[in-house]
């Protein structure tokens, strides 16, 4: 146990080593992101809800980047944000939103 890392990042997120948290992975760890937003909202991100980075990068977990939405409102959105994306690839632009 004593080996295992306090944090790393893995597919961009970073993870802090907690075990006893609800939401810990089966390994102990939980995504740093989860943990600044509970802080800053007092209380525990509710079942079915995810928390998402407005700006898009997933390692700027500052708690003004950070906002708790419905799972499904989630999947939609960036379903529509990627698909955004995608146009402007096609168009040759990539301005900056
Ligand atoms: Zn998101």
């Amino acid at each position: 146990m004593r080996s295992r890392r306090q944090s790393y990042i893995l597919h961009g997120y970073t993870l802090i080593l907690l075990p006893k948290h609800s939401h810990a992975s089966p390994t102990g760890y939980v995504k740093r992101a989860r943990l600044v937003l509970e802080t800053k909202l007092g209380r525990y991100i509710d079942e079915g809800y995810v928390v998402h980075h407005l700006d898009g990068d997933k390692a700027n977990d500052t708690p003004d980047n950070l906002v708790e939405l419905r799972d499904l409102e989630h999947r939609r959105m960036h379903a529509s944000r990627d698909a955004i994306t995608k146009a402007r690839d096609y168009h040759g632009r990539f301005a900056v939103t």
